[in-house]
């Protein structure tokens, strides 16, 4: 039996208009872990309800702000986003192709002050970031890309939504522009100053593989070159 068919009652299809082109995608969020602490706090102070009501709103943010994707034929054909909350530990949340995982344990741990945002919040930012996996071109046809990379543009996307937590890295911070999540999302958003636009030709340009020559191409510079200056310009060392 198909695991999923069990969980018909929760589909919800929205009929999506992106840049006048109809588009239609089926978000589906499943609360595996019902009985266990974080699922009941999955239940109480964030919802099926309020989840269904911001996975279209963040895959437009995703198709329209970040991957600049007005053609349909540059997006990955992805018709259905399925979430599960699961009794797991380990990690935060797995993305696989267009699966999210959301761990439970994490929700239940998790921690809201005053600096960082409520429980609410943070699954808000954490969906941000794993839909961008969802969306972004991870060089389908070769091994040959950049993981650190691709973690950079699902961490920049939390950035320009606004989404990202008060330990997020400062511009003209960390070690090496593929150091991966927000150190790579602030590199990208300073290439965003250089080439309008960096990071979706970036992401357009990794549909079926990757090499660093990308940046040269898009901003006439080579990528260790483009470092040392970001570097630079905030004042940091190499
Ligand atoms: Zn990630």
């Amino acid at each position: 039996m198909n695991p999923h068919t069990i969980f018909l009652c929760t589909l919800l299809t929205f009929s999506l208009s992106i840049y006048g082109v109809s588009s239609g995608v089926t978000y589906t969020v499943v609360n595996e872990a019902a009985n266990t602490p974080g699922g009941q706090k999955f239940t109480k102070l964030i919802g099926i309800p309020y989840t269904k009501e911001i996975m279209p709103k963040i895959h437009m943010f995703i198709l329209n702000t970040i991957l600049q994707q007005t053609n349909p034929a540059d997006r990955k054909p992805i018709d259905t986003v399925e979430i599960f909350i699961r009794d797991v530990k380990g990690y935060e949340a797995l993305t696989d192709i267009n699966k999210i995982n959301v761990s439970a344990v994490y929700l239940d741990l998790y921690q809201g002050d005053a600096t960082r945002g409520d429980l609410k919040w943070e699954f808000t930012s954490l969906l941000y970031h794993e839909m961008t996996h969802v969306f972004q071109w991870t060089c389908v046809h070769t091994t040959r890309c950049n993981q650190k990379l691709i973690e950079g543009i699902a961490d920049y996307t939390i950035l320009k939504a606004n989404y990202y937590p008060p330990p997020f890295a400062k511009p003209g911070t960390g070690d090496k522009w593929d150091q991966g999540y927000d150190f790579t999302a602030r590199f990208l958003e300073y290439c965003d100053t250089l080439t309008p636009s960096f990071a979706a030709k970036l992401n357009k340009m990794m549909r079926y593989t990757y090499d660093d020559s990308y940046f040269k191409n898009l901003t006439g510079k080579p990528v260790q070159q483009l470092w040392k200056e970001y570097k630079a310009k905030y004042g940091q060392p190499v």
